[in-house]
């Protein structure tokens, strides 16, 4: 990755980028999470596992408000999340988020879909934007891509525009939904690589993945969660090597 589009950090002044201080939801009668305390230092990169249904989408959603939690506090970038719509269009603006299935616009060229939200949400110039686009997708190496559509290219392709679309808003904190689950083996790798250059140039991340090399390679921290609850929080070495609960361990030695 090139150096010309790193020098461009959001907004936030605050050293904790994400806090949730006994967080709860419930979906219904569902109570999907219970009592959830994280705290994410500027730069740090944190890791989330556990099975399918634990929670750990709706976590991260809950951070930029694509699920609203009921009870507890929630603080990104020093903002507290409330109902606000200036606070939570302030908090989604310092917040990038990659999902599993890419979730690209098929009508929007690959150029387009990286300066639809410059242009609209940051009033950006046309010229301007595409000159940023272009710098973004050249450090995902996609830019030669940059006037076709989405359905055009293939999974590894699509996820890398979809990393180059949220960084062009300049993000203080990327959060990252299993971004390689829906992907061919084959194209697992060009993504992870991109992620670990975003981590190595200090972007601060929550990362919902089962890649154990991943976070073995990358996150100060991994966390577990089961039902809803963050059940183990260490660092890596210590978390892969030395699992307290038996569930993490369970879980651990299902996915190793
Ligand atoms: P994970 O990402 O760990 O697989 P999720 O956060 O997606 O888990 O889901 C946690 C639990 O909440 C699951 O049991 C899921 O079925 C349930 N759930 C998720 N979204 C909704 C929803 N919109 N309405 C009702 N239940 C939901
Ligand atoms: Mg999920």
């Amino acid at each position: 990755m090139t150096q010309a589009a790193t020098n461009t950090p959001g907004t936030s002044t605050s050293d904790l980028m994400v806090e949730m201080r006994g967080v709860n939801k419930w979906y219904g009668d569902f109570h999907v999470l219970r009592d959830i305390y994280l705290e994410v230092k500027r730069g740090e990169r944190i890791v989330i596992c556990g099975p399918s249904g634990s929670g750990k989408s709706t976590m991260i959603r809950c951070i930029n408000h694509l699920e609203e939690h009921q009870k507890g506090e929630i603080v990104v970038g020093g903002v507290p999340l409330t109902q606000d719509v200036k606070r939570i269009e302030q908090i989604r603006r310092s917040v990038g988020m990659v999902f599993q299935h890419f979730n690209l616009f098929p009508h929007l060229t690959v150029l387009e879909n990286c300066c639809i939200a410059p242009m609209w949400v940051q009033k950006k110039p046309r010229k301007e934007a595409e000159e940023q686009a272009m710098r973004y997708l050249q450090r995902v190496r996609i830019a030669e891509q940059a006037k076709k559509y989405p359905g055009q290219l293939s999974g590894g392709q699509q996820q890398r525009v979809a990393i180059a679309r949220s960084l062009c808003m300049h993000p203080d904190v990327m959060l990252f939904d299993e971004p390689t689950s829906a992907l061919d083996p084959e194209m697992i790798k060009e993504v992870l690589d991109v992620m670990i250059e975003l981590a190595e140039e200090g972007m601060t991340m929550l990362c919902v993945t089962h890649e154990m090399g991943f976070a073995k390679t990358v996150a100060d921290r991994v966390i577990f969660m089961d039902q809803g609850q963050v059940i183990e929080e260490n660092a890596p070495e210590p978390f892969f090597n030395n699992p307290q609960s038996e569930r993490t361990q369970l879980f651990l030695s299902q996915i190793l």
